[in-house]
């Protein structure tokens, strides 16, 4: 018999996850009854805020629950369907369970076309990634042509978009990110101005005075702790700080005290808002629309990092916490 392997949480991590924190068990794959679709995962998507949902506390997306299958962003091949509107052969998106297989109302899906664009990219650039990054950026971060724009993770999933983006914009963009290889991608592939390795630079708030001489007018922050206070140091009158991720602090058990942000931000007229994507969803068809036109043209390169093996997605979860990653982790599960 074919079994269906699921990933559940198994127990709360203290601090930062291991493989210990999960579980594969085997189940029987499941039938698709009447108004049900039977679906095959074919990517899975591994992100930093999933650390947030393993913990038993409130936030603005319930807790996983323990012993239960952990969720994400899935793309899934129809494999079986009682509902008119999907057809076996389709493929669909949506926040779906860590499971080979599974049944689904089709409540929360969406068609995607891999004729358009490949599959994973709507896990990425063209899904929540991309879409964090536009909607971040242009919503909040209002960068006008010649300012100067820092993005942290700039080489990761979001980050990559960001800079990009900034680039097509006319922004003078400094990246920083956490190897030297990664420097290299973002100034010859991504073309940012700059890039900083904050692991082995020994003064971030000089590093980025040298690499901005005219300051930090937009900083979009994907990791808050001591590299954002190093950014906040170089902020201009009128900064604009999207606040969209704060990985550094995301395993902590006690939030470290960082200098006091009020001065700094009175003094330079500066808005700092941090934003859950969902807070734009009225926005997301046109910016997928600007997104899709400009991978099509050309003009964004969509990043990812492919890991193989539906065993492996624990791992690849980790990994985001080691910088493993470049551009978007995704999982690939099956054909
Ligand atoms: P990434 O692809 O950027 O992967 C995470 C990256 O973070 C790693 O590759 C690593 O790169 C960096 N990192 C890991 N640990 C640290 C650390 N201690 N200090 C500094 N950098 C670290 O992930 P995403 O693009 O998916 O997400 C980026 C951020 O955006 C996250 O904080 C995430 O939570 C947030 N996010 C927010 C959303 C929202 O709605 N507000 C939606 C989506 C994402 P390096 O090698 O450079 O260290």
């Amino acid at each position: 018999m074919i079994m269906n392997k699921t990933i559940l949480l198994h127990k709360r991590p203290k601090g930062k996850p291991t493989l210990e924190n999960f579980k594969t068990v085997d189940e029987e794959i499941p039938t698709a009854e009447e108004g049900e679709l039977l679906l095959k995962t074919v990517y899975a998507s591994v992100d930093p805020y999933l650390r947030g949902r393993m913990n038993d506390a409130k936030s603005y997306i319930p807790p996983f629950e323990l012993n239960k299958p952990i969720q994400s962003g899935i793309i899934a091949e129809v494999v079986d369907s009682h509902l008119p509107d999907f057809k076996k052969g389709d493929f669909v998106s949506g926040m779906l369970a860590w499971k080979e297989f599974q049944t689904s109302t089709g409540k929360g899906l969406n068609k995607v076309d891999p004729k358009l664009a490949k599959l994973s990219s709507y896990l990425g650039i063209l899904g929540m990634t991309g879409l964090t990054a536009y909607l971040g950026l242009m919503e909040i971060g209002r960068p006008k042509e010649g300012e100067t724009l820092v993005v942290s993770g700039a080489a990761g999933a979001v980050g990559s978009v960001v800079g990009q983006i900034g680039k097509l914009l006319g922004c003078k963009v400094v990246g920083i990110t956490g190897n030297d290889e990664k420097v290299k991608l973002l100034t010859s592939t991504f073309h940012f101005d700059h890039a900083i390795n904050y692991k082995t630079s020994l003064d971030m708030k000089k590093a980025i005075k040298s690499s901005c001489p005219d300051g930090v007018d937009v900083y979009f922050d994907n990791v808050g702790g001591e590299i954002s206070d190093a950014v906040l140091a170089n902020i201009n009158k009128f900064a604009r700080l999207p606040v969209c991720g704060a990985i550094s602090l995301y395993n902590e058990t006690e939030v470290p005290m960082g200098p006091r942000l009020q001065p700094i931000l009175l003094t330079k007229s500066a808005t700092m808002r941090g934003f859950i994507i969902g807070d734009f969803a009225s926005k997301f068809p046109s910016a997928t629309r600007q997104l899709a036109a400009w991978l099509k043209d050309g003009k964004l390169r969509s990043s990812e990092t492919i890991v193989e093996g539906f065993d492996n997605i624990p791992q690849a979860f980790l990994d985001l916490f080691e910088g493993k990653n470049k551009g978007k982790m995704i999982v690939k599960v099956g054909d």
